[in-house]
């Protein structure tokens, strides 16, 4: 679904990702870890985009996006979260969850006076945003302001407003910074029901590996900007070079 290649991002004299590859199948949660300052961050947003990369080139189905915008990328399907959630305070829980829903026909401004073209399929949307913030355990809050929502039920909304512009991956960064440990538990939960239900991929950055380790298929660790190590859960805690840089023993 997505391959890596031998990806550089270099700010300046900084070298923040250097020389890096890596694959993401159809289908699979994939964990990216590592210190802080190691690239994670860097290497996310140079794949959807945001940040050019140096050198080095991504693949996403089949398709050369090196050089694509964000935009362009979730045209194709690629999605991504923010480490901070980037709502709109003001509009409900509802409606923050339908703004990314694709090709909205009342959006279009030659359609929007004819609203009878769309009422029908802007009710069919409001009913896969109840369904969905039902599975993200919001459908209470469906009517307030996301400014009255928790710091977990804000990364739980933005978890859902990601999942209604039905991409086929997902980049998250961080998606349970600031969240209590069982509503962490419960994102990734999410995670899991939309592979198993949809095959929806993703790639994870997360420093909770706690709660990482039991939903990943595999994971990438980096350190100064370079892949240490790959493996399963298991291969990682007993990687001898990953022990000594990440868990510092
Ligand atoms: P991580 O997410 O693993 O903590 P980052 O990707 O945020 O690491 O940072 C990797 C390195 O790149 C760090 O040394 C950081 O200071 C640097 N860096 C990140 N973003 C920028 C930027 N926009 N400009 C300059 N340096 C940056
Ligand atoms: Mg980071």
């Amino acid at each position: 679904m997505l391959e890596v290649r031998n990806l550089q991002k270099q700010f300046g004299g900084l070298t923040a990702v250097k020389d890096v590859s890596l694959t993401v199948p159809q289908g699979k949660i994939i964990g990216l870890i590592g210190p802080n300052g190691s690239g994670k961050s860097t290497l996310i947003n140079v794949v959807s985009g945001i940040y050019p990369a140096t050198s080095g080139a991504v693949w996403f189905k089949g398709d050369d996006i090196t050089h694509l915008s964000p935009h362009q990328s979730f045209e194709l399907g690629l999605g991504r979260g923010f480490q901070d959630a980037s709502l709109f305070f003001q509009m409900t829980v509802l409606d923050n969850t339908l703004i990314p829903v694709k090709k909205q026909r009342g959006e279009r401004p030659w359609l929007a006076p004819w609203w009878r073209s769309w009422l029908g399929e802007e009710k069919q949307n409001a009913n896969r945003a109840d369904e969905v913030l039902q599975q993200v355990l919001l459908r209470d809050h469906i009517n307030k302001p996301a400014a009255d929502l928790s710091g977990g039920q804000m990364k739980l909304l933005e978890l859902a407003r990601t999942f209604m512009g039905e991409p086929d991956m997902l980049l998250l960064d961080e998606p349970t910074a600031g969240v209590a440990p069982t509503l962490a538990y419960n994102i990734f939960e999410q995670i899991r029901l939309m592979r198993d239900q949809f095959g929806m991929t993703f790639l994870i950055v997360e420093h909770r590996l706690g709660i990482l380790f039991d939903f990943v298929d595999w994971l990438y660790v980096m350190h100064m900007g370079e892949i240490l190590a790959e493996g399963t859960p298991d291969e990682i805690m007993a990687n001898e070079r990953v022990r000594d840089v990440y868990f510092g023993d």
